[in-house]
């Protein structure tokens, strides 16, 4: 793609007044109008370029973007590439021939021009922290209570152990990028602003790869699995958000890791059951000890401790063992245990006790 410069398709100073570029475009619309010269493909081809340079260099706005970007290439901008944009746009509009607002302006040419698709790892923002990972991990139920040190394994993008990041196959030639000098950033002028942007070349990279590292394909980076120790604080509760700093995916140019975070899942317990600071649990005790009162030992998150059943305890009735629950985020102790109890009644009874049960039934 041969560069497109207006002012000399119309034999004219860069600095040449509106009237003059007018003149300029009639006389050389004259000369090569297909009407004068029919049937040569030449003066067509000719014909239409000028069109397309009168098209952009009559309208005061267009003429300023369009002589912005040439500013633009004199300081390096590559403006082969711009002719590339330009003469796509230029596809899609044929009898109009080029015009500006069909790209919404010089920025989003930009925009398109450096969101070709390929991965720009690269100081395109300047160093960019990773992102944040997050993992949920099954927690169980007395780990959730005591707290947990554990080591778990995230699958996350690395940089590739061959070519440590660079995507260069060891042993191949890497050239400085000839077009921003290995900086791979390039300077543009935008509405009179000198602007950074990532080296459309090398991506950003500042050097130009020969050939692909065939570990990851050329893309500097692997999926794969971290090993990362993690502290489970005492009395997380299930859903509960823990952020790991700094162990997430890894930055770019420098930037730091993002952070992973941790979503407790509580496992299930099958005495235990957790709601918010307290336990609950059932225990079965037989209709005698419902009625006669009884003291039994009950499993806690601390042991075994004594809880004195009352005479006449109703089946299903709830007792408390007071702080014997889960450490309270706002600490202020800890909630309670609460235990269910629930009466087992005897299914077969010997004829002895039946004679008893029913001297019992006589007396109430
Ligand atoms: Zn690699
Ligand atoms: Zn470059």
């Amino acid at each position: 793609m041969p560069k497109k410069d207006y002012y000399e398709i119309l034999d004219v100073k860069n600095n040449a007044s509106a009237e003059d570029i007018k003149k300029a475009y009639r006389d050389l619309a004259k000369k090569y109008h297909p009407d004068k010269n029919p049937g040569d493909e030449v003066a067509e081809e000719r014909f239409k370029e000028i069109q397309e340079a009168y098209d952009v260099l009559k309208n005061p706005e267009k003429k300023a973007e369009y002589d912005q970007i040439k500013e633009a290439e004199k300081r390096g901008f590559n403006f082969g590439d711009i002719g590339d944009v330009f003469s796509r746009g230029r596809g899609e509009n044929k009898r109009q021939g080029f015009g500006f607002n069909d790209f919404g302006g010089l920025g989003d040419i930009f925009s398109r021009f450096f969101d070709r698709g390929e991965r720009v790892r690269s100081s395109r923002y300047g160093p960019t922290r990773g992102n944040d990972v997050t993992v949920e991990l099954e927690v169980p139920f007395e780990k959730a209570i005591s707290g947990w040190e554990t080591v778990i394994e995230v699958p996350q993008e690395e940089d590739c152990p061959t070519c440590h990041g660079t995507g260069a196959q060891p042993g191949s030639k890497t050239q400085t990028c000839p077009e921003c000098g290995g900086k791979g950033t390039i300077e543009s002028v935008q509405g009179g602003f000198a602007l950074s942007r990532p080296c459309p070349r090398c991506y950003g990279r500042g050097t130009i790869i020969e050939q692909p590292c065939q570990t990851c394909a050329g893309r500097g980076t692997l999926q794969q699995n971290r090993r990362i120790s993690v502290k489970i604080p005492p009395g997380v509760d299930d859903g509960m958000k823990i952020r790991v700093p700094g162990q997430g995916e890894p930055g770019v140019s420098g930037g730091p890791r993002g952070d992973l975070y941790i979503i407790p899942r509580i496992s299930g317990h099958r005495f235990f059951e957790r709601k918010g600071d307290d336990i609950y649990c059932n225990i079965t005790i037989d209709f005698v000890q419902a009625i006669l009162g009884v003291t039994i030992m009950v499993s806690t998150i601390d042991g075994k401790v004594k809880l004195k059943i009352p005479p006449g305890t109703q089946p299903d009735a709830v007792l408390r063992l007071k702080g014997r629950g889960i450490k309270r985020k706002d600490g202020t102790g800890r909630g309670d245990q609460f235990v269910k109890v629930k009466v087992k009644l005897p299914k077969d009874v010997t004829s002895k006790q039946a004679e008893l049960l029913k001297q019992f039934k006589e007396q109430t």
